[in-house]
């Protein structure tokens, strides 16, 4: 790092320093309209010296998947992406919890309307995230009057850009209304999800969450808490349409995703959630979540890949 940004992004197959990472202005408008990304977070462990990037070939196979829905040619394949993100994130000696920024877009300037004429190109950047885990932070929210979109509209279940034109009206209209945080409704008046994360809560032991048909993004970071949840915690686990009264009644609510981690809401349209505290289901949930991600406990190995950063500090 150095004012303020790092040394370098990875664009269109090459590395380049960031300050040479520019386009005109007019291509500004249409090329973002056809975008998809993904984010990615790596954790830094102090005692290994080293970094993990969190399920890193997932994250990659969704932005494949991203592009093919929104017909944008894949010019880079999922190994040769991952060896320059790990390449970058040595060369910006990311030594600490970093967030990673693949966008794929259409160049080819103003007047790509169509979204056809133009040609795929790839940004990946980094920049420093550090983990809100285990630091006692919640929110209160507010169950939106916009609806999130739904599946014969826009597709909600990859990281379209234009999909968060959504998020952003529901996060405005929360703020403006004294709440941290919105709970987007999806078109059935059923729960879906918040701006850019995932929704899970506790009732009577079990954690529940909306379907993969919820009008939910199908979040990578959900599938990792329902697998821990289940396996590691024993917990019983519903993945079902979820009914907006049953966010009042709740013991706990949290949002998860890689951005959100595990964000615990404790107040929803005035209603205390539980205690009005992180329950003790989540709390369990966050510190397995924490501890497997910065990898100071060794199971889910697979989901942790290192960034090398270790060894180069040996050589
Ligand atoms: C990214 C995102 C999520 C969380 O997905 P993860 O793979 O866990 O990061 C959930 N909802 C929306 C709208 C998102 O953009």
């Amino acid at each position: 790092m150095s004012s303020g940004h790092p040394t370098y992004l990875w664009w269109n197959g090459r590395q380049v320093r960031w300050e040479e990472a520019t386009v005109h202005v007019t291509e500004l408008g249409w090329s973002t309209v056809g975008a998809v990304f993904e984010g990615i977070r790596a954790y830094w462990n102090e005692e290994a010296g080293e970094a993990y990037v969190f399920r890193l070939r997932e994250h990659l196979e969704r932005l494949s998947r991203s592009m093919k829905l929104v017909r944008l040619e894949q010019k880079h394949s999922i190994d040769e992406l991952t060896a320059a993100i790990l390449q970058l994130l040595r060369d910006n000696d990311c030594r600490e919890d970093t967030y990673i920024n693949p966008v794929a877009y259409r160049g080819a300037g103003p007047r790509s309307f169509s979204g056809f004429s133009s040609d795929s190109q790839m940004f990946i950047a980094t920049r420093p995230m550090p983990s809100h885990l285990l630091t006692g932070k919640t929110v209160k929210a507010r169950v939106s009057s916009w609806r999130r979109i739904s599946d014969d509209v826009m597709p909600p279940r990859v990281k379209n850009i234009s999909n968060y034109r959504n998020s952003q009206l529901a996060s405005m209209e929360a703020a403006l209304d004294g709440y941290d945080v919105a709970i987007l409704l999806n078109t059935q008046g059923k729960v879906a999800e918040g701006p850019g994360a995932c929704l899970m809560l506790v009732r009577d032991g079990k954690l529940i969450t909306p379907d993969l048909t919820s009008s939910i993004l199908e979040s990578i970071t959900r599938d990792a808490l329902i697998q821990l949840a289940r396996d590691e915690l024993g917990l019983v686990v519903e993945e079902r349409t979820v009914d907006r009264t049953e966010l009042y009644i709740a013991d706990e609510v949290f949002l998860c995703g890689t951005a959100a981690e595990i964000t615990p809401i404790v107040e929803i349209d005035h209603y205390q959630v539980g205690e009005g505290t992180i329950g003790p289901i989540t709390r369990r949930l966050e510190q397995l979540f924490h501890d497997v991600l910065r990898g100071k406990d060794p199971r889910r190995a697979e989901w942790r890949t290192p960034v090398g950063l270790a060894q180069l500090a040996r050589a």
